[in-house]
C-alpha cells in the first residue's frame, strides 16, 4: 500500500509516522508513505495556498491551483490510486471503512485548513471525502495519520500476530473482550481463575461472554446488529449474560 498525503503542514506528520508499527510496516515494505508539501506547489513568489473566499464571510480557503498541481504530480506516477479529501462532510471513517480502504493498492490523502478547500478540487479531483467524527479538526492532518494508522494495521504481515486484527474491537460487531496481564493479583484485584487454566475452551467461552457484557455495558447499540447462533446462546446462558440481555432488550 502507498500513501501519498499533501499537506501544508508536512512536519506534523513526520514524527507519528517514525514511531512502533508504523515505522516497521515502512521498514519491512508494507507501506510506503510520501509526504507532498502542496505549497512546493504554488505558482506565486509568496508559495500562496490560500485566500480570501468569494462572496466574502470569515476565513481562508485553500486556493485550488496548487492543490491541483500536487495532485496531478501524484496522478502522473500513479492514475488509478484513490483520492480522499479528509472533511467533516466526507462518509464516517469506522473499522469496516479502514478494512475496504485497505484492499486498495494506493490513496492520496489531501488534508484541508482553514476553511477547507476550493470546491473544485473536491468536485474534479476527489473520489470521496471521509470524516474522522462528528466534530471539526483545524485541518485533515491528524485525520490522515488516524486513517494511515487504522488502515495500516489491517495489511497482511503488518501485526505480528496473525490474528491480532481480527479479534479487535469492531471486527466481529463486539467489543474485545478485557485484557489483564502480570502480576496476578493487582491492587487486591485477582485475574479471573479461568484466564490462569489453561483450558483453551474454557478461556474461548469466558472471552466471548465477557465480549458480549462489554459491548452491552458499553455500546449496547452495537448488539443490534449481531445474530448469535445456539452454541453462542449456550455460553451466554452459561455466565448468565441471556438474562442481562433480555433485560436490556
Ligand atoms: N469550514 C469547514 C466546514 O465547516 O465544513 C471546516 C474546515 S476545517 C476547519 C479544516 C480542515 O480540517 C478541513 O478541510 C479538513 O481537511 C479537516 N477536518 C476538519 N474536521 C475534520 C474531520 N472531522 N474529519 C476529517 N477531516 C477534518
Amino acid at each position: 500500500m502507498k500513501f501519498d498525503v499533501l499537506t501544508i503542514f508536512p512536519d506534523l506528520l513526520k514524527s507519528p509516522l517514525q514511531e512502533g508499527i508504523i515505522r516497521r510496516a515502512v521498514r519491512d515494505e508494507k507501506i510506503e508513505i510520501e509526504i507532498h508539501n502542496i505549497r512546493d506547489f504554488a505558482l506565486d513568489k509568496h508559495a500562496m495556498t490560500d485566500d480570501r473566499p468569494f462572496g466574502g464571510g470569515e476565513g481562508m480557503v485553500m486556493k485550488p491551483e496548487p492543490i491541483a498541481a500536487a495532485l496531478r504530480h501524484v496522478h502522473t506516477l500513479a492514475p488509478d490510486a484513490h483520492v480522499i479529501l479528509l472533511s467533516p462532510q466526507g462518509r464516517l471513517f469506522s473499522q469496516e471503512v479502514a478494512g475496504e480502504l485497505a484492499q486498495l493498492d494506493h490513496l492520496v490523502l489531501l488534508c484541508g485548513r482553514y476553511e477547507g478547500v476550493d470546491e473544485r478540487i473536491r468536485a474534479g479531483f476527489v473520489d470521496e471525502e471521509i470524516s474522522i467524527g462528528n466534530y471539526v479538526l483545524t485541518g485533515g492532518e491528524l485525520a490522515a495519520l488516524i486513517l494511515i494508522d487504522a488502515i495500516t494495521r489491517l495489511i497482511p504481515g503488518v501485526l505480528g500476530c496473525a490474528d491480532s486484527a481480527e479479534n479487535d474491537t469492531f471486527s466481529q460487531g463486539l467489543l474485545k473482550h478485557p485484557q489483564f496481564t502480570r502480576p496476578r493479583v493487582f491492587d487486591s484485584v485477582k485475574v479471573p481463575d479461568v484466564l490462569l487454566s489453561g483450558d483453551h475452551k474454557a478461556i474461548f467461552e469466558w472471552r466471548f461472554a465477557a465480549s458480549v457484557r462489554q459491548t452491552l455495558q458499553k455500546r449496547p447499540e452495537l448488539l443490534e446488529h449481531v445474530n448469535f447462533n445456539k452454541s453462542e446462546i449456550k455460553i451466554l446462558k452459561k455466565y448468565g449474560v441471556d438474562k442481562e440481555l433480555l433485560m436490556h432488550s
